[in-house]
């Protein structure tokens, strides 16, 4: 199946999740194994965390979630984690939330670009090219480091 089609018309209307997870913790696996980084237990419990729900999660939920099952997870376990998530680029921090969303299109190269729903709270990430915004700033020789396209509003569910 195709990661990036699947997952970019999905994450707003009902669908066989398990799919998502099964197909984007397969992706993270073979990502990690050719980079030769090691996905610890601990890093994917993390993201499968991540992966349980197309709405971003915040640090503490995600330390609630495994506090459930074990005892003695601190704040830094689980910041560890989500930092080699996010440099594998396996997840991505939503600044306007200040939660994290997993990758949806794992070892992608441009921006990430969200679509947050502020009735649902769903986020998808499109793997479109590159934005025309970004375009207009490289035409005005304006050098790019760091971008991050936020877009809230109401998904087609939720405006239905
Ligand atoms: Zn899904
Ligand atoms: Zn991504
Ligand atoms: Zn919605």
């Amino acid at each position: 199946m195709h990661v990036k089609q699947h997952n970019n018309l999905l994450a707003f209307s009902e669908h066989n999740h398990h799919q998502c997870e099964k197909v984007l913790l397969d992706r993270a696996k073979t990502l990690c194994d050719q980079r030769e980084v090691r996905l610890t237990l601990r890093r994917r419990q993390v993201l499968e965390i991540l992966l349980s729900t197309h709405q971003p999660m915040g640090a503490y939920d995600v330390l609630n979630t495994l506090n459930k099952t074990e005892q003695n997870i601190t704040p830094p376990i689980v910041y560890r984690a989500l930092d080699f998530l996010l440099e594998q680029g396996l997840a991505h921090r939503i600044e306007s939330e200040n939660a994290f969303v997993p990758c949806m299109h794992p070892g992608h190269q441009c921006e990430a670009q969200f679509l947050i729903c502020s009735n649902c709270h769903c986020v998808a990430e499109l793997d479109s090219a590159i934005s025309p915004v970004l375009d207009e700033a490289q035409k005005i020789g304006f050098e790019i480091r760091h971008a991050v396209i936020e877009i809230s509003g109401l998904c087609a569910t939720c405006r239905q």
